[in-house]
């Protein structure tokens, strides 16, 4: 498979790399460089999506009748591959790639028609509301209650390792609604908005420093039933099919290009781009051919049947590792510069002086921050066991 021939593709490709030559700040491009755990800064991402939004490009994988482009895997791939390539800021996937796809396959016509466009133009930050600090890889156990009153529900627990809640407008999350039966039909699947009485946001400073994850607390948080999707006690079924999306949906293969790229350009910078160095560049450009063959499988699957299924678990792992594999050479690449412990010189748009180079201030926090990638949205062991169930058959 040739994953760049067609010359159409080479004129598609221009005409990205056109728009980002006009509409690419260096201020966005400080952001992607400076970008260092799952999402980019913030503000960064949100101004980038509405740029992007304004041009139509926000949402490349949705349906077309939901403001997607309509273009093929290809112009996909390309549009991934060249947005990282010149250090874009990465959009918040709890959004576009997380909760959109939820509302569409399971939301109400009234929830598509409010939610979709809103996420569209960067209107709300999500975040998402699953974990809780008893409840993480056996999700099914977990204990936030919802309790009817009313028109409304009731609110009672906690969340943890929330991404980004302290920017998030609105959240998705999971709450029991029922203690009959098998635990995974007592869950609902509910939206509520950030700023409802009773919602408490706490940080948890990561290894990094960088203040990413939260534990967010409800203290009879009263939300209205509308807000439930795929109706009460199914959302064991929304839940699942999100994380499809969160683990498979994003475009591997072109973070890892832009990963790789920025390491050739450490390495050439000392001459490392040769001799055995040069092979583990080598070896880590097959590792990313090889994501990126199971990301056009994945996407061909989508296409097929609407859904990402189980081999988003294993793209979940391979683009995770090889991520966490540049991120080690990178810090090997830059030696002793990787020391010093400098969180405010590394803020989007701060003007403290680095020790070193500007290439070089996010690499020890980025290679920190990118050992959570073996835990975030579901644990490689654990997607393990779901390839021996669901693809091996085991
Ligand atoms: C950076 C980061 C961001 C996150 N963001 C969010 C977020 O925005 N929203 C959200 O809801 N959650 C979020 N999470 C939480 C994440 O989904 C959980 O951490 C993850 O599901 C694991 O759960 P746990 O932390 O409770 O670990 P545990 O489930 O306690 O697992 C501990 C260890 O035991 C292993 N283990 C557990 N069960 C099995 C098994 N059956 N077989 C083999 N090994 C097993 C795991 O692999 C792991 O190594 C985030 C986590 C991180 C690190």
């Amino acid at each position: 498979m040739h994953l760049d021939a067609a010359a159409a593709d080479r004129t598609f490709r221009e005409e990205v790399q056109d728009f980002l030559d006009d509409h690419l700040t260096p201020e966005l491009r400080q952001a992607g460089r400076r970008t260092m755990g799952i999402c980019s800064p913030h503000e960064a991402s949100q101004a980038w999506q509405k740029i992007l939004y304004a041009k139509g490009w926000a949402a490349p994988s949705w349906p077309v009748e939901h403001g997607g482009t309509g273009w093929t895997p290809m112009q996909r791939h390309i549009f991934g591959t060249e947005l990282n390539l010149a250090d874009a800021p990465m959009l918040a996937p709890m959004g576009l790639d997380m909760v959109g796809p939820a509302i569409m396959g399971h939301g109400s016509a009234e929830q598509k028609d409010f939610y979709l466009p809103r996420i569209l133009a960067a209107e709300d930050s999500w975040c998402q509301g699953y974990s809780e600090p008893g409840s993480g890889s056996d999700l099914a156990s977990l204990q936030c209650r919802a309790d009817k009153e009313g028109d409304d529900y009731i609110i009672n627990g906690s969340k943890i390792w929330t991404t980004h809640a302290q920017y998030g407008t609105r959240m998705f999350c999971l709450v029991r609604t029922s203690r009959v039966g098998k635990q995974q039909e007592g869950i609902s699947f509910i939206l509520l908005e950030m700023e409802t009485p009773g919602i408490t946001v706490e940080p948890i400073i990561t290894l990094a420093g960088n203040h990413e994850v939260n534990q967010v607390f409800f203290d009879n948080v009263r939300v209205p039933q509308a807000n439930l999707v795929g109706g009460e006690n199914q959302g064991w079924t929304v839940a699942k099919y999100l994380l499809e999306f969160e683990r498979g949906g994003r475009a591997w293969g072109a973070k890892l290009r832009g990963a790789l790229a920025e390491l050739r350009r450490l390495a050439a910078a000392r001459g490392l781009d040769r001799g055995t160095f040069g092979q583990r560049l080598a070896a880590l450009a097959v590792n990313i051919q090889a994501v990126e063959y199971t990301e056009q499988r994945v996407i061909a699957e989508l296409e097929a049947t609407g859904r990402i299924g189980p081999a988003s678990s294993l793209l979940k792992i391979s683009a995770g590792t090889t991520l966490q594999a540049i991120s080690e050479l990178s810090v090997e690449a830059i030696g002793h510069y990787a020391a010093p412990y400098q969180p405010q010189a590394r803020e989007w748009g701060s003007n403290v002086e680095p020790v070193g180079s500007a290439d070089e201030l996010v690499v020890m926090a980025r290679y920190l921050d990118l050992r959570a990638r073996s835990i975030a949205g579901g644990s490689n062991e654990v997607q393990r066991n779901i390839m021996a169930k669901l693809v091996l058959g085991m």
